[in-house]
């Protein structure tokens, strides 16, 4: 492999008692001892369906560039164009100094997206669920998350005032069952789900969660990270794909995915709207989201809408692939989206694929605990709406032979 991030030399003196645990903490050297480390990979190129890795090129499946914008050459454009005029930072928060006109444009283009009265734009979508979360969610309130919903939407409620309840994944019995059991005391609920589920690709049971929700009088506020730009007929998203759209209280998005930058916004009523910008603190009080990042984003936006054929083509790339990997006897979980898992279950069959993987030209993603459930480990594919059959089918041909060798497949 190519120049990777050095392990840390092997040391022993001085260590206050509080920093133990990092030189007692080994699951990174294990795999780096075994040769089967394959996190930190540095990559030479753009994130397109073929990168470089150690001077060699690779087909790359897994990435979250879904709409191949990342590299193109409107997008790249419009970044340079906004380093020329604003320069390469904001020098400060939205709430004071750091919001530039071009955030605002961003603001109404995305809720006129979104169909939304207001969008408020964050530097990062981990950003976004940690202010909106903590800000909303106050002292006898409740948050009614999914066991698997993304890391920063639970770290956001762990941040906030109030209580927190998991439901069992994409289980709304167990929801309603947690909603009635929280009795008068209860002051507000709310419900937040991912739309598409990072790790396994499955999409959330919206209509019923909305059901639930109106019956209990909860908010519901969807993170669709992975279904903006992917799902619903002009690429809305999940709530858009189940015609639910007006009964979402909340819609968060990410740049980073579909919109080939960096950043993440939230969608809503105005007035919601006007008090998550005056009270989440990863709004007020991290630097905004730098010009470059904010005129990519602007750009993506305009070629989502205009060139549905993207995703068209993306969900083509989905169903060959997937397909492909369900015909040869891999487990693919529950897929529903262009994150196709292939799930081999412990750790170090997991470890082993990727690495012979990465020799046999193919760059995927190992997913363990934490971001697994244990005996589950997986490696997380993505397709993009620009990668050609025949890289596809270079990568389904390499899945056969490291699976047979695994003794996954026959
Ligand atoms: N939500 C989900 C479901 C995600 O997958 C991610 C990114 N991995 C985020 C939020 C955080 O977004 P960002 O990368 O913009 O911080």
């Amino acid at each position: 492999m190519s120049r990777s991030v050095p392990a840390p030399p092997a040391r022993q003196v001085r260590s206050v008692p509080f920093l133990e645990k990092c030189f007692q903490y080994e699951r990174a050297d294990r795999a780096r001892q075994a040769g089967l480390y394959t996190f930190f990979r540095p990559i030479e190129s753009a994130q397109d369906p073929e990168v470089t890795v150690g001077g060699r090129r690779m087909v790359m499946l897994g990435s979250n560039n879904y709409l191949g914008l990342v590299n193109d050459p409107r997008v790249k454009e419009a970044a340079i164009q906004a380093v020329r005029k604003y320069g390469s930072g904001c020098a400060g928060s939205r709430w004071l100094n750091g919001t530039l006109d071009l955030h605002v444009r961003l603001e109404e283009r995305l809720a006129d997206f979104m169909r939304a009265e207001s969008a408020l734009v964050f530097s990062t979508g981990f950003q976004v669920n940690l202010g909106v979360i903590s800000s909303l969610v106050g002292r006898g309130d409740v948050a009614y998350l999914d066991k698997q919903d993304h890391a920063c939407i639970i770290d956001g409620a762990r941040l906030s005032f109030g209580r927190v309840r998991k439901f069992r994944h994409n289980d709304v019995e167990d929801l309603r069952r947690m909603l009635k059991f929280d009795g008068a005391e209860t002051k507000g609920r709310f419900i937040v789900i991912d739309g598409v589920y990072s790790m396994e690709g499955d999409i959330a049971p919206l209509p019923e969660v909305l059901a639930a929700a109106r019956q209990f009088g909860a908010a519901v506020m969807v993170d669709d990270a992975h279904g903006i730009g992917v799902l619903g007929r002009t690429g809305r998203g999940t709530a858009e794909h189940f015609g639910v759209e007006n009964e979402v209280d909340l819609i968060m998005g990410t740049f980073s995915k579909s919109m080939a930058s960096i950043g993440g916004f939230v969608a809503g009523d105005a007035k919601v709207i006007d008090f998550i910008r005056h009270n989440a603190r990863t709004m007020i009080f991290s630097a905004a989201q730098p010009p470059a990042s904010a005129a990519a984003a602007l750009a993506a936006v305009d070629i989502m809408e205009r060139e549905p054929e993207r995703r068209e083509r993306l969900w083509e790339n989905t169903h060959f692939f997937a397909d492909g990997l369900r015909s040869l006897g891999f487990d693919t979980g529950l897929s529903q989206s262009p994150v196709v898992p292939v799930v081999v279950g412990e750790d170090l069959t997991a470890l082993t694929m990727v690495k012979r993987l990465h020799e046999e030209g193919i760059f995927v993603n190992c997913v363990l605990t934490p971001g697994t459930a244990p005996g589950r480990a997986l490696i997380r594919t993505s397709l993009m709406a620009t990668h050609r059959r025949e890289q596809l089918a270079r990568a389904l041909d390499a899945f056969h032979k490291v699976g047979r060798e695994l003794e996954l497949v026959s």
